[in-house]
């Protein structure tokens, strides 16, 4: 059995009228993120983490921001996408670890939400989905409450 695991990073900037989608789901807050899609900064670190385990190139790579096709395009159909590239290369979901990093909205009360929408998305267990939420105490564009951003890592398994 061969084990990899995959990392990924990703940042959005806040942004006036727009909606905020975080894991999948939509959170009532005064702001939301900037993007060509959805802006769902937490998907796409977990889609970045999926396909850098297979070494699959990057998410721009597979559904590319100057095309129209993904003009506010829902980020949960980008990640059921990314699964399917995964099974596709003979790889099985393992595990994922997703710390996101945002000064507001507090985020805890929505997580078990979260891991429910992405386990159905991506037709995984909720358990092997961890979902952390820290500030950064003020400090960076995090702190100024000028964006979000999430680290994520995946592992994928393959019986070669
Ligand atoms: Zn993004």
């Amino acid at each position: 059995m061969k084990i990899r695991v995959g990392f990924g990073y990703d940042v959005h900037a806040f942004a006036e009228n727009r909606k905020l989608f975080l894991g999948g789901i939509q959170i009532v807050h005064d702001k939301g993120l900037k993007g060509h899609s959805d802006a769902d900064v937490l998907i796409h670190a977990l889609c970045d983490a999926l396909l850098g385990a297979a070494n699959l190139r990057d998410i721009g790579y597979h559904f590319p921001d100057t095309s129209g096709e993904y003009k506010d395009i829902d980020s949960k159909i980008l990640l059921a996408r990314t699964m399917d590239l995964i099974r596709k290369n003979g790889y099985f979901f393992g595990n994922a670890d997703i710390t996101v990093c945002a000064e507001k909205p507090k985020l805890n009360p929505f997580i078990p939400e979260m891991q429910t929408c992405l386990a159905q998305v991506m037709a995984v267990e909720a358990g092997d989905i961890s979902i952390k939420a820290t500030t950064s105490e003020k400090m960076g564009f995090v702190g100024r409450e000028e964006g979000i951003a999430v680290y994520a890592v995946a592992l994928i398994q393959s019986n070669e």
